[in-house]
């Protein structure tokens, strides 16, 4: 078996590096292992709207990395990746730290993109991470006793924006006149047909307002342009928030590494053209000669899986497999205690698909959940019940 002396090191611990560290830890406890992360917590993002509506507490969704990788036996570091000499096979962090790899697996995620319009950075709320959630849910909770109801705007009809309107509108019930924005002529049109469905329904019943194929021209402190049918319209705004899109967080890389659509193009075996020794799995990467897969955590966790199996491979000295996508899905949040899953050819709403999205998320966390169980969370109590019951689910 072949033997390193410098460590793997992981940089993201989101869904694709946490996949990737537990199930290479698993698979061979011996591995020198380094995590390292910017950030002090984890973020369950598909949960965030949980947190604005309080279904969940704060601490529910974001436990501390120190936590989850001490009960994993994984070296973590907290630190900022700055730059990555791959020549050398050095990383450059935040206070001028230095540290040698043999192999590097990069998965640092997405922030958000203004898109280049004029004032959103300045007057609106975003929904990416930690800082935005906080922001937005005590931003939002000085309207809770407001009598004049404010014009609220959800900027992008994608997942987010959909998922945050519903659940803004529940739990502010009168509070906000809400409004999306959407530069095509549909909501959710990535999505599966029957939760697009499902959702113009939710935001029927919620009397939420779609303003199809607008455009976003500029926001002011509290004016919003709209661009329909050649026309722009100036509407009094409130409340902004921006769902209407990401791109992939690399600021640390440069022209050396070759990248399609801002995103670092790998082989079929996620490793980075020129450097074999280095792997980008995530929302950072795009594989080339393949479908362009969605940017979900389901993707990060399947390519995390799969790359832990390949990296192990390495070290017992046999050739790589490549990574094939399986779609297992997809669910979405539709307010206070409704939902809507598509997923292996069953389709569920209502109650019960809210029901069941919480219980899969539950068993989507296999080494959070055992650092979370000294606590009374409703929501990690239940992954023992699902993984009895359900066997195929969406990831
Ligand atoms: C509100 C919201 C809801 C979502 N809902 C769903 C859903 O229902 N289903 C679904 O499948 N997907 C969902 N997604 C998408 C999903 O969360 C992402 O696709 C997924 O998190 C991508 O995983 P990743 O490992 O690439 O990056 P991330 O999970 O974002 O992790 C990136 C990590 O890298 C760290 N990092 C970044 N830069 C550096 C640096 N320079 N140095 C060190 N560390 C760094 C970050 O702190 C972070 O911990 C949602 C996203 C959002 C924002």
């Amino acid at each position: 078996m072949k033997s390193i002396k410098k460590p793997i090191v992981i940089v993201g611990a989101g869904f694709g590096g946490m996949t990737v560290a537990s199930n290479l830890k698993r698979l061979n406890p011996s591995l020198p292992i380094l995590v390292v992360d910017s950030e002090a917590r984890f973020l369950f993002k598909p949960l965030m709207y949980e947190v604005i509506s309080e279904e969940l507490s704060m601490w529910e969704t974001t436990p501390e990395f120190s936590k989850i990788f001490s009960d994993l036996g994984i070296t973590f570091l907290r630190n900022c990746l700055t730059k990555i000499r791959f020549d050398e096979k050095i990383l450059e962090f935040n206070d001028d730290l230095h540290i040698g790899y043999e192999f590097l697996i990069l998965c640092t995620g997405s922030v958000s993109s203004n898109f280049s319009v004029k004032g959103v950075d300045e007057n609106c709320y975003f929904f990416n991470n930690l800082k935005d959630l906080t922001k937005l849910k005590s931003f939002l909770k000085q309207f809770q006793n407001n009598k004049i109801k404010k014009n609220l705007f959800v900027i992008g009809a994608g997942p987010s924006g959909v998922e945050i309107a519903c659940k803004i509108h529940d739990t502010y019930k009168d509070k906000f006149d809400i409004s999306i924005v959407e530069r095509s002529n549909e909501i959710l049109g990535q999505n599966k047909i029957f939760n697009r469905e499902e959702a113009e329904k939710a935001l029927e019943r919620r009397k939420i307002n779609i303003l199809l194929n607008s455009t976003v021209q500029e926001i002011s402190e509290k004016k919003i342009s709209i661009l329909n049918d050649s026309e722009i319209k100036k509407l009094e705004q409130d409340v902004v928030i921006w769902t209407a899109g990401i791109k992939p967080n690399l600021p640390y890389i440069d022209e050396q590494v070759k990248q399609i659509k801002g995103r670092i193009l790998v082989n079929n075996k996620f490793q980075i053209e020129n450097y074999l020794n280095s792997f980008a799995i995530g929302d950072i990467s795009i594989i080339q000669g393949m479908e362009e897969l969605p940017l979900t955590a389901q993707v990060a966790m399947q390519q995390g899986d799969h790359l832990a199996k390949n990296i192990e491979r390495i070290f017992l000295e046999q050739d790589l497999l490549p990574f094939d996508f399986q779609d297992n899905g997809e669910m979405i949040s539709l307010g206070m205690g409704e939902a809507s899953i598509s997923a292996l050819g069953v389709t569920l709403s209502g109650k019960l698909a809210f029901e069941a999205r919480r219980l899969i998320y539950a068993s989507k966390m296999p080494d959070i959940s055992r650092s979370l169980k000294s606590t009374a969370s409703w929501l990690f109590q239940k992954k023992s019940i699902i993984n009895k019951f359900v066997n195929k689910r969406p990831k």
